[in-house]
C-alpha cells in the first residue's frame, strides 16, 4: 500500500468524525498516540510495537487531510534526493 493510498484509506474511514473534531483537539489525540508509541518502545512491548506505529501513521495522515496536504506528496518533495541538509545518502550531517 503507497502512503497515498492509506491517507485515503483513513479519510474513507475517519475524515467525516476526525473533520468536525477539528486539527487541533486531533492533535491531542495525535499526541496521545505518539506517548503511546513511546511507551511500548521504553517497555519493549514487541507485541503492540506495531499497532502503536499504525496509529501514530493514522492520525498523522487524518491531520494531513484536514490540512488538505499529501503526507506522501510532502515526504517526497523533502526526502526523495536524500538528506535535505547535505544531499547525501545516507546523510553525511555531523550530530552537533
Ligand atoms: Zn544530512
Amino acid at each position: 500500500m503507497k502512503i497515498s493510498e492509506f491517507q485515503k484509506l483513513i479519510e474513507d474511514i475517519y475524515f467525516v468524525k476526525d473533520s468536525t473534531r477539528g486539527p487541533e483537539k486531533s492533535f491531542l489525540w495525535f499526541a496521545e498516540e505518539v506517548g503511546e508509541l513511546a511507551e511500548a518502545i521504553r517497555k519493549g512491548d514487541k507485541e503492540n510495537l506495531p499497532e502503536e506505529f499504525a496509529d501514530v501513521l493514522a492520525w498523522l495522515c487524518t491531520l494531513a487531510s484536514m490540512m488538505d496536504i499529501s503526507v506522501e506528496e510532502a515526504a517526497k518533495q523533502k526526502y526523495a534526493k536524500g538528506c535535505p541538509y547535505c544531499h547525501s545518502t545516507p546523510c553525511k550531517c555531523s550530530e552537533a
